[in-house]
């Protein structure tokens, strides 16, 4: 037997679901009014633009306000508004959006990114927060009434006839007594500049307009100067350090996406910063929390991104699995790795200068993201203790020659403390041998790659036991000491040393400040060292 049918939904048992599940945050309701607000101030500049409304478009602004006695919220703006029929349409229907159906209807006729909305679900998490809502509207068609809609959060409504007389509507909510918190001006202003603050259209709370509706980062790149850049950075973020520099993220295809990413100054610590990349989407502000979309290694950048193609409202695993997203990961990492290598060949004195703020990104990339590291394996560079940068290659070249042990293996002598190896350091030197100062808290996993990215070669700490085994380079240090008094010192060394696998070995140093040093086996010390950063 087989049947066919349609699955049927009792509203009134999945209402309560969305209103309460839709969104994890209540504040959100804010946000989502607002842009639909934005959306209809959109619409009707659309539909003037292309001659199918020829009234005074007049000022264009969304204005929030609240009324503490009352306890309401208001959402008004002079979009274009919506007739009695639209109402039983967009609002009646759930999950049946107006914005898609508008993109859809003037899809060949213009810009349709300004649209923010898109699921249908926006205004219903009015209802997170309303007891009450309603809607007061005038639509731009001629000889339209003005509509009035009102509904408690249950599955029924009235509608009547409204009293607005100008293009536009008004959403007032009824708040209810667990979200009276909404009813307050701090709070409503942070919503909105958390939000709000680059909607495209402006935005009024208080008599002030809160939002910048032109960041820069939807403009061209041809039109904005170095003080613009540096300008967005400080309205972003207004007490950080000047970035170093930045990448101006501009894409339509495969997906769409725009975006200033700065590079801050971050030193040597890998510490969490405060100030994260901001996640947007058609100018509406949605999480800073940005994994997934950012490769990790680039968390530590600042600055925003912005696409209409990151899905909004989904979970986590969803995002990860989403393919935009993946697409745009993999964009992200290939500017970055571009912007670098250009940076490195127009400039390598500047690049050389920045380093040490950057370096951390290109190891971490390096270490974090193969093909990341196929990019920035010709940029990267390393320091000796003299002080000099060489990238991977020109390094090889300059140590190739002399650096060998017993197997013909190249070695790099490299210092973790250069204060407290100087001795080490010292007496690598005098064996004609150059180190390499790696001190970062990246450095331990850094080394691990390039033993095994570069063949035949190996990375040993100046300290470490090895150093005796390298072939010295025909440099005799002489010891004053005879056989005898050696294992006489031999003798009293290993009395002290109890621990049996410990060995005392005695050899000239040519360094006279220390008269004794304890060395450890590099592969004992890097485990010890690597369990103390975190595997990675
Ligand atoms: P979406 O914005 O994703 O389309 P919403 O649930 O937020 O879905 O809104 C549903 C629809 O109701 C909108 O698409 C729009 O047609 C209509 N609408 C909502 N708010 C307004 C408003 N302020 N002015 C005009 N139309 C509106
Ligand atoms: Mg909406």
């Amino acid at each position: 037997m087989q049947e066919k049918g349609n699955i049927s939904i009792h509203t009134e048992n999945i209402f309560p679901i969305i209103k309460k599940f839709l969104y994890s945050d209540h504040e959100i309701f804010l946000r989502e009014l607002v842009s639909n607000a934005v959306d209809a101030s959109q619409k009707i500049k659309r539909l003037a633009s292309i001659g199918e409304y020829n009234g005074d478009l007049g000022e264009l602004k969304v204005k929030v306000s609240f009324d503490k006695e009352a306890k309401t919220i208001t959402i008004s703006d002079s979009g274009l508004g919506m007739t009695a029929e639209e109402i039983k349409k967009y609002i009646n229907q759930i999950a049946f959006s107006g914005a898609t159906e508008f993109v859809e209807k003037y899809k060949d006729k213009g810009d349709e990114k300004a649209i923010i909305g898109h699921f249908g679900l926006g205004f219903y998490s009015a209802f997170m927060v309303a007891g009450q809502v309603e809607i007061n509207t005038k639509s731009y068609q001629e000889n339209t009434e003005s509509a009035r809609w009102i509904c408690d959060g249950s599955t029924e409504f009235e509608i009547s006839a409204g009293n607005r007389e100008t293009r536009g509507t008004d959403i007032t909510l009824y708040i209810a007594e667990d979200s009276e918190e909404f009813l307050d001006e701090l709070r409503i202003k942070q919503i909105l500049e958390k939000y709000c603050k680059f909607l495209p259209i402006e935005i009024e709370f208080q008599d002030k307009i809160v939002n910048n509706p032109a960041p820069i980062w939807a403009k061209s790149p041809s039109e904005l100067s170095d003080e613009d850049y540096l300008k967005f950075y400080e309205e972003l973020y207004p007490f950080a350090e000047k970035p170093l520099f930045w990448i101006h993220l501009n894409v339509d295809y495969p997906f769409n996406l725009t975006g200033i990413l700065y590079f801050p100054k971050v030193k040597n610590e890998l510490q969490l910063q405060r100030e994260k990349i901001q996640l947007y989407s058609r100018q509406v502000f949605i999480t800073d929390e940005v994994k997934d979309v950012v490769p990790e290694f680039l968390m530590l950048l600042h600055g925003v991104i912005d696409s209409p193609d990151i899905p909004l409202n989904v979970s986590r695993s969803f995002l990860q699995a989403d393919s935009n997203v993946k697409k745009i990961n993999t964009y992200i990492t290939k500017k970055v790795a571009d912007k670098l290598g250009d940076l490195f060949k127009s400039d390598r004195q500047g690049f050389e200068e920045k380093f040490e703020n950057i370096g951390i990104f290109v190891k971490y990339g390096m270490i974090s993201d193969e093909k990341f590291y196929d990019r920035a394996k010709d940029y990267c560079l390393v320091q000796n203790t003299d002080g000099k940068l060489f990238t991977l290659n020109e390094y090889a070249e300059f140590v190739q020659a002399n650096q060998k042990d017993k197997n013909d293996d190249v070695i790099y002598l490299y210092s973790s403390d250069v204060l407290a190896q100087d001795g080490f350091i010292q007496s690598a030197k005098k064996r004609g041998y150059d180190v390499l100062k790696l001190d970062s808290v990246l450095d331990n996993h850094f080394i691990n790659m390039l033993e095994q990215k570069i063949v035949k070669t190996h990375l040993k700490r100046v300290d470490a036991d090895t150093i005796e085994k390298l072939i010295d380079n025909g440099i005799v240090i002489e010891t004053i000491l005879s056989e005898e008094d050696k294992n006489t010192i031999k003798g009293i060394f290993e009395e002290v040393i109890s621990d049996k696998s410990k060995s005392v070995v005695l050899e000239a140093m040519p360094v006279d400040e220390l008269p004794a040093v304890i060395t450890q086996n590099e592969f004992m010390r890097r485990m010890t060292d690597m369990s103390r950063v975190g595997g990675g």
